[in-house]
């Protein structure tokens, strides 16, 4: 695999944990910020780290952004750096911008320049609420306003019977796309699966179907 070359601009909190994990997936990580102190902290994170300002055309076309395969704008409470940074990247022909809005008002403005944005408060609160409310519901993409996919520990009630026998499919209306078992993954598992306790499954369907499944007893 080509190994992307990343960029990020605004090294708070998110932009290092985003450079951290970059960085143990083996990717080499441009880091930059204006202020000189976070930009010594982060040498011990990221491959590469420059003082620089994003509002600063100059500044980065010098550092050769353009040739960066994402460029991450992780500047926050200065919406209107993160603005400038954004238009500036696009203008130079960055193909994707990934950018972290403040506000709803902040991701429109980021998207309207061509940014993919993402609000990560917002999307961790979500998650939060979700876990909190069904304790045996892992994980949850959305993959439209309706459908999902969602990783869930099988319920007590499901364990020793197959998929067929629960009618996960005809009762429940979700497919089981993949059965985790510890270590080993059964992908596109036979109607004729059986599971065991400790199993987690990975669904997909339409929203209140997943829900009707996390919200079956234990
Ligand atoms: P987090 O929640 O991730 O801690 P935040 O949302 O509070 O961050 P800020 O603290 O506003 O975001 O910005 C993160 C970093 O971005 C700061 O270290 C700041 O120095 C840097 N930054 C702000 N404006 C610019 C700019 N124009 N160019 C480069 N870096 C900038």
């Amino acid at each position: 695999m080509k190994h992307k070359q990343f960029a990020v601009i605004g090294l708070g909190r998110f932009g290092l944990s985003l450079i951290k994990e970059l960085s143990r997936m083996g990717h080499d990580v441009l880091a930059i910020d204006r202020d000189e102190g976070i930009v010594e902290d982060a040498v011990d994170v990221a491959a590469h780290a420059v003082k620089a300002d994003a509002t600063d055309e100059q500044a980065l076309k010098s550092l050769g952004i353009r040739n960066f395969d994402v460029v991450v704008v992780a500047i926050g409470e200065n919406i209107q750096s993160s603005i400038l940074a954004t238009i500036i990247l696009k203008e130079m022909g960055v193909k994707k911008v990934v950018a972290k809005a403040q506000n709803a008002l902040h991701g429109k403005v980021l998207e309207k320049l061509g940014a993919v944005v993402i609000y990560p408060e917002r999307d961790m609160a979500i998650k939060l609420a979700r876990s909190l409310v069904s304790q045996n519901v892992l994980d949850h993409i959305d993959l439209s306003p309706h459908y999902s996919i969602m990783e869930l520990v099988a319920p007590q009630a499901f364990v020793g019977k197959s998929l067929v026998e629960l009618g996960v499919r005809k009762k429940l209306g979700v497919t089981i796309l993949a059965v985790k078992r510890g270590e080993e993954i059964i992908v596109a598992p036979r109607a004729g699966q059986v599971l065991n306790a400790g199993d987690v499954l990975v669904a997909v369907g339409k929203n209140e179907d997943l829900q009707r499944l996390s919200e079956l007893e234990d």
